[in-house]
């Protein structure tokens, strides 16, 4: 069979032949022609799951980012780890001598290393057994054995093919076309099918001939859906604007993960926005479902949070993980898993998309029973929605003129939510969709009280454009200092890289790189006059040498602190940006750490 014989290096060439070309149209006919003489019609699947990694859900994660991903390397390769080599590959976002045009890239650099190892001649490895590795290579479970595949993979390739599979790894091929383009080269039905299956072997089954069209396929229980997403627009008169004439819901678009549940029976999926199948939520959320969902299959949209019953709110972003993990175990939490669904897709035995978004609400109500801070629905405050006691926040309403969308936008942003969606009610829901029926509004950065003045105390190289070049700052705070005495000791804060324009970021870089002093892998640790945790996320890829030669950073952030588990200081910024530099400022006028904590707890209201 071709499919079977077809080997790494014709992908390759089509791959690197992609890449090259400008033009969407010569790249289309191109992956037209690979698909037609080298794959068998039987079985696109193979070549395809390799041209679209992203969207294959056949094999697990990989579990291998660039930087488990450099050790596993370096030990395939069987080379020292101090050896330049090595440390060429730890170190692939930086440049300097040992450095090149190819920081940031990390596939470049590791081709810059294999280079010198492997032959130029393709070891003739076929995608099918290609396929195979990567197969073992999702399911092993240690690094010995992924290192044990990569050196298996690294003996049968020379380094350019071995360059790409690095890439098909970290799932992203840069190929300079979209995933549109390919599926409609595939087949004018492929992209449909694909948003409502979420299956890439389905569309390479049953697309096989691009001549015979497919009948449009609904969504299924059990299948995950392309979820329906937002266009973010800049202000309350502009969303207004584009739903003119429209009759519009305003929700408060909650701060989790993005999940669908498909329920059928007593078998539940907690399917997230990248179709992966969340079965971490089972032990904490499958027995709420069945006793509250009332109805034995249906699909739910909605965000799953965590709620925090000491508090009586929802916790910060990003604990979901977390607490699902205590519930699995039977730990004792103030914390437990709450959903929110906010739309309805399937109901019984009939999918629901193509309903009006107001009929979608009254099967909303009808399936779910509410039960406080485990299961909600989010439907427009009419007086009828009785989940929600008197005196809490509104999270929905029926907007009549713009003034209410200001209102609800000011109260949401007010009570630290992450902004508000405005849907048209009259809409029906289209997988994968962002074509404006959903409207986001975001607060852009909302000062935390004033400006926090702190100080740049470590450096981040880039990736791509910034390869090589300190793009990101790691900021402290300063101890709180004796009366008439300058802060001896800074505690590490939060990382941050936008807000300055290019030209203020090389400033900035210049005049601090004289001081810029190297962590030095895998042995020295920080200046002493820095206060950092044991994580190695806030380990930075320099140091400044010490506070004096340091500049201060203005930044502001969302009002919302979340508590750090990072850093060295006790609460983090979310979305923090830099204002601008304080070239005015000393030094020690940096924020102190007592400074920040009274102000963090005024604005919190404790
Ligand atoms: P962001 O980074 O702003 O969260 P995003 O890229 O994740 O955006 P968008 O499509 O822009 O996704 O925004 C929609 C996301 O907002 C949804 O995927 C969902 O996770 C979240 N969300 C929270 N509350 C709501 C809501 N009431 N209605 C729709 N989506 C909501």
């Amino acid at each position: 069979m071709k499919g079977e014989t077809t080997k790494v290096s014709v992908l390759v060439s089509l791959f690197n032949w992609m890449q090259r070309s400008k033009s969407s149209a010569k790249k289309r006919s191109k992956f037209r022609k690979f698909i037609d003489t080298f794959c068998d019609k039987t079985d696109y699947f193979t070549a395809i799951r390799l041209i679209l990694p992203s969207l294959d859900r056949e094999r697990g994660s990989y579990g291998l980012k660039e930087s488990v991903l450099a050790t596993c390397l370096i030990d395939a390769l069987g080379i020292s780890r101090d050896s330049p080599d090595a440390l060429r590959l730890i170190n692939w976002r930086k440049s300097g001598s040992t450095g090149g045009v190819n920081a940031g890239n990390f596939p470049l650099v590791a081709a810059e290393v294999l280079q010198r190892r492997q032959g130029m001649a393709s070891g003739g490895l076929t995608i099918k057994e290609l396929n195979d590795l990567l197969d073992r290579l999702a399911s092993s479970e240690n690094r010995a054995e992924k290192t044990d595949i990569l050196s298996t993979m690294i003996q049968k390739t020379n380094a350019q093919e071995m360059k790409w599979i690095i890439m098909i790894i970290l799932k992203d091929l840069k190929l300079g076309i979209s995933e549109k383009s390919i599926f409609l080269e595939f087949h004018p039905d492929a992209e449909d099918l694909f948003n409502v299956t979420c299956d890439l072997k389905l569309v390479c089954e049953k697309l096989r001939d691009p001549n015979q069209r497919h009948k449009r396929q609904d969504i299924e229980v059990g299948k995950a859906v392309r979820p329906q997403l937002a266009t973010r627009v800049g202000d309350a008169t502009t969303a207004w604007k584009k739903l003119q004439g429209k009759e519009v819901v305003v929700e408060c678009k909650f701060d989790g993960d993005r999940i669908q549940i498909h329920k059928n029976g007593a078998e539940i999926h907690y399917y997230s926005r990248n179709f992966l199948d969340h079965s971490e939520y089972d032990h904490a959320m499958s027995n709420i479902i069945e006793q509250n969902v009332l109805i034995d299959r249906c699909i739910l949209d909605g965000e799953m949070l965590v709620w925090d019953t000491s508090m009586n709110c929802f916790a910060e972003f990003g604990s979901n993980q977390e607490t699902a993990k205590a519930a699995r175990d039977g730990f004792d939490s103030d914390r437990q898993l709450c959903y929110i669904a906010f739309d309805i897709l399937y109901v019984g035995d009939t999918s629901v998309i193509h309903q009006s978004l107001k009929e979608r609400h009254e099967l909303l109500r009808k399936v779910v029973k509410p039960l406080k801070g485990r299961l909600d629905i989010l439907l427009p405050d009419d007086g009828l929605n009785t989940s929600r006691p008197p005196g809490e926040p509104c999270w929905s309403l029926i907007a009549y003129d713009v003034n209410d969308v200001e209102r609800f936008f000011k109260e949401t942003v007010e009570n630290r939510d992450e902004g508000i969606v405005l849907k048209d009610l009259g809409s029906r829901w289209d997988p994968g969709d962002r074509g404006g029926k959903w409207l986001k509004l975001k607060p852009d950065y909302i000062r935390a009280g004033s400006d926090l003045d702190v100080l740049i105390i470590g450096g981040y190289y880039g990736s791509g454009r910034r390869g090589g070049e300190v793009a990101q700052f790691l900021v402290g705070l300063a101890e709180h200092a004796a009366p008439n005495a300058y802060p001896r000791r800074f505690f590490s804060f939060c990382r941050v890289g936008t807000g300055l324009s290019d030209d203020e970021l090389d400033a900035v870089v210049t005049k601090l790189k004289p001081y810029f002093r190297k962590y030095e892998y895998p042995k020295k640790g920080p200046p002493s006059f820095y206060q950092v945790t044991n994580n190695s996320k806030e380990r930075p890829d320099v140091w400044v040498e010490s506070p004096e030669k340091s500049i201060i950073l203005s930044i502001t952030s969302d009002i919302r602190t979340i508590r750090s588990e990072v850093f060295a200081a006790p609460y983090g910024l979310r979305f923090p940006r830099i204002d601008r530099v304080r070239y005015d400022k000393p030094w020690h006028e940096c924020l102190d750490m007592q400074s920040f904590v009274e102000l963090v707890h005024s604005s919190n209201g404790t």
